[in-house]
């Protein structure tokens, strides 16, 4: 794909909850995943997704970069999966780097190669969704080895970059003390990282994956309760890492 086209499924113009302050949020189309609690499974398809060129996405940022200023926001790239796009956004982030704004890539880590090396030195901040610690999880449910994502974290420390790391909450699937307790220990050693970020499992997305004709198993999963949620919290604070509920 040209670097001055990108493919996208949808824009959050003033989005809280994607890095620092309000963030034009970016969701990217295509994923090389298929996580089982995906809640955009209607953004995997690199097929789909609106054309957008670099500059007409730029000017429809500024539309909102008086927002984005006064909250010491900034841009963020999601999707699907934004290092399926490299160019694209890394052509994005400097022209926000040049402009002095905030530039935040959220990620699953499943892509490091020397396009998203690039990309990474005009990232100020990665937003790395670990999925479990589990590499039976994470081959059967997310659609990768644990290893490459572990390599992914490795690198961000390598290169000093300021990293948050988002985990979903999942009864019975992910909150499993042992395996949480695992990951905490491992997270501590990354000077690098600063805040854990638990998303409570939501189940409203299901109805996309009827739409997009992909089987959801997830049906008889609830949401976490509060109690489930802090036992998880408890156990990130007790490694000595910050954590937010989302
Ligand atoms: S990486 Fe994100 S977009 Fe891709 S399948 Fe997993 S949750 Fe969905």
């Amino acid at each position: 794909m040209d670097s001055k086209v990108g493919k996208i499924h949808s824009i959050k113009p003033c989005a809280l909850n994607n890095g620092p302050g309000a963030r034009y949020t970016v969701f990217l189309e295509g994923c090389n995943l298929h996580c089982s609690f995906c809640n955009t499974p209607d953004s995997w398809s690199a097929e789909k997704g609106k054309e957008y060129t670099l500059e007409a996405l730029f000017e429809d940022m500024q539309n909102y970069e008086s927002t984005l200023r006064l909250s010491n926001g900034g841009v963020t790239f999601s999707g699907g999966e934004p290092l399926l796009q490299p160019d694209f956004v890394l052509s994005f982030f400097m022209l926000c780097k040049k402009n002095n704004i905030h530039t935040a890539l959220a990620t699953s880590g499943s892509i490091l190669n020397d396009s998203v090396n690039v990309l990474l030195e005009w990232t100020d901040l990665v937003i790395l969704d670990i999925k479990g610690f589990n590499k039976s999880f994470y081959k059967e449910s997310v659609g990768c080895d644990l290893d490459t994502i572990l390599s992914f974290l490795d690198y961000t420390q390598q290169i000093n970059k300021r990293l948050w790391v988002r985990y979903v909450v999942i009864p019975g699937i992910t909150d499993n003390p042992e395996e949480v307790s695992a990951l905490s220990k491992h997270l501590a050693n990354f000077k690098n990282l600063e805040r854990i970020e638990l998303i409570p499992f939501q189940k409203n997305c299901e109805y996309k994956w009827h739409e997009a004709d992909r089987e959801y198993t997830l049906q008889e999963i609830p949401a976490p309760s509060e109690r489930e949620l802090l036992k998880v919290l408890e156990i990130f604070y007790h490694n000595h890492l910050r954590v937010f509920i989302l």
